[in-house]
């Protein structure tokens, strides 16, 4: 990847360090997006996992909030995991939260179960996606996807339930591709990156 290509991860709170240590693993430069003005020139943003109404409740206090949903709206690539997927869903429930409506996509919070019912599991993924297949997941008190609308493909289902979408370059995890050896999905998000600035540079 060029020099001059940085991925932002969201650092309020939530595992943020090891998205980035994933990212740069794959060569990637990184910065912690903390205020509005950490999101300029970034080719791509992770949003990670931790506690998503506290996210919410930090991207205010920050005034992070508005250029956040400029950013996701942009079309540039974003991986949002577990908690970032809440905030990128259509509709959350189980509580009702307010989300940015970037995937079409409704979520029930802790879904999948609570803390005792966290673990690795096997997902089964889509042919096109180059993913492996099985491809492994952490699950820690994930969201449920109950909904997909149909701008939303599925890359990735667990027990038949759908765990990966991607909708245009907004891909979302229930799961946790920062803790899977190898970080085939965060090789796909990089993927998207190049291709989102091979694009650019073509227009430019
Ligand atoms: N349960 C958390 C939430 O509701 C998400 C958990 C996670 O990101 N690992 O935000």
């Amino acid at each position: 990847m060029s020099r001059d290509v940085t991925v932002g991860v969201l650092a309020l709170q939530g595992d943020f360090a090891e998205h980035a240590d994933a990212l740069r693993a794959q060569g990637v430069a990184t910065r912690f997006v903390r205020r509005p003005r950490d999101l300029e020139g970034l080719s791509g943003l992770v949003l990670p996992g931790g506690e998503s109404s506290t996210m919410l409740k930090l991207l205010d206090i920050q005034e992070l909030e508005a250029p956040l949903i400029a950013f996701l709206r942009s079309g540039k690539p974003v991986l949002a995991t577990c908690a970032g997927l809440i905030l990128c869903a259509k509709k959350v429930v189980a509580p009702e939260q307010r989300s940015y409506a970037v995937l079409d996509v409704e979520v029930a919070r802790n879904g999948w179960g609570r803390q005792i019912a966290s673990g690795t599991f096997a997902l089964r993924t889509d042919a096109r996606s180059g993913l492996p297949n099985p491809l492994s997941g952490v699950f820690i008190r994930a969201p449920r996807i109950l909904a997909v609308g149909d701008a939303c493909k599925v890359l990735a289902t667990r027990d038949g339930e759908p765990v990966l979408v991607r909708q245009g370059n907004v891909l979302g995890a229930s799961f946790h591709p920062e803790l899977e050896s190898g970080h085939p999905v965060t090789r796909m998000f990089v993927e998207m990156v190049g291709a989102t600035e091979a694009k650019r540079v073509v227009v430019l």
